[in-house]
């Protein structure tokens, strides 16, 4: 990926955590490197086509100014999402923030966090089979799509299945969204868990009847096991309901970890089920 840099960019400011620090100020350097393709830019030799460092620069003071955090973390966390979100054409950005006063009586150049940050493409299987099981799935769709964090909302076609596991229940409603997202894995799915509780969700039966049902299919190419989070969901090859309105946002995807088209996984159970 091609970058624009930006080293050192000298802001006078007030993070710390003692009091003086609050009080006197100190420099503080800001290094920046944005990942975009330059190659419109590069061809059309317009401003328009790129990211102006000039106004990056300008948003990492104003960014600095606005407010004294305890920890450099804070402050590069907080430079990187507004740069992500105010200049769409930037995938990720690498931020370093240095303080060279740093106050803990000795020598040293300089004290400093880096961190990197960008948008990270999603998608989330969604499934309703209780009350206005439309509705559900709009408020969902709502949510996802006016939080600050995701950009770039898709909603696979809405289709009507039978139950999975537990049968004696209502038809679903299913589908599949996609977007891309500033948050990590693990923050993501806490927000799903709110907008599901958002919609009365009770977990009586598992695979039982539920409003709104949100599983995080895939996040990137990903692959990751926690307590509280798998992904690829371990689900998903086996769901007709997942892969059809996967296939028809991203026909030509691949599964991260068995590296098998999910249109094969979908074929293969057609196959299956007018056997
Ligand atoms: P359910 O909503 O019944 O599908 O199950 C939700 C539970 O599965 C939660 O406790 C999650 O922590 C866990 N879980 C593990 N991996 C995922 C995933 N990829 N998406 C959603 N929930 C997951």
């Amino acid at each position: 990926m091609d970058k624009i840099t930006i080293k050192n960019l000298e802001v006078f400011c007030n993070h710390g955590v003692y009091k003086e620090e609050n009080i006197l100020g100190q420099k503080f350097l800001v290094s920046a490197e944005l990942s975009l393709s330059t190659r419109k830019a590069g061809l059309s030799d317009a401003l328009e086509d790129s990211v102006s460092y000039g106004d990056v620069s300008r948003l990492i003071t104003a960014e600095m100014k606005k407010q004294n955090d305890k920890l450099l973390e804070r402050a590069a966390e907080r430079i990187a999402g507004q740069i992500l979100k105010e200049f769409p054409l930037i995938d990720s950005v690498r931020i370093e923030v240095k303080k060279p006063w740093a106050p803990v009586m000795m020598h040293l150049d300089y004290a400093s966090v880096s961190i990197e940050r960008g948008w990270h493409r999603v998608y989330v299987g969604v499934g309703s089979n209780m009350g206005e099981r439309q509705a559900w799935i709009d408020m969902a769709a709502e949510a996802l799509r006016s939080d600050g964090n995701n950009r770039n909302f898709r909603s696979a076609q809405v289709i009507e299945t039978e139950p999975y596991g537990y049968l004696e229940q209502d038809k679903f409603l299913n589908t599949v969204f996609t977007f891309e997202s500033l948050y990590e894995p693990e923050e993501l799915l806490l927000r799903m868990q709110e907008i599901e509780k958002e919609a009365h969700r009770e977990r009586k039966i598992h695979w039982g009847p539920r409003t709104l049902d949100l599983d995080l299919l895939l996040y990137d190419n990903r692959i990751t096991e926690s307590p509280v989070l798998t992904i690829p969901h371990p689900e998903m090859t086996k769901r007709l309901f997942v892969l059809i309105p996967l296939c028809e946002l991203n026909p030509h995807g691949v599964h991260p970890l068995y590296r098998k088209r999910f249109a094969e996984y979908k074929e293969a159970l057609e196959q299956q089920e007018n056997k």
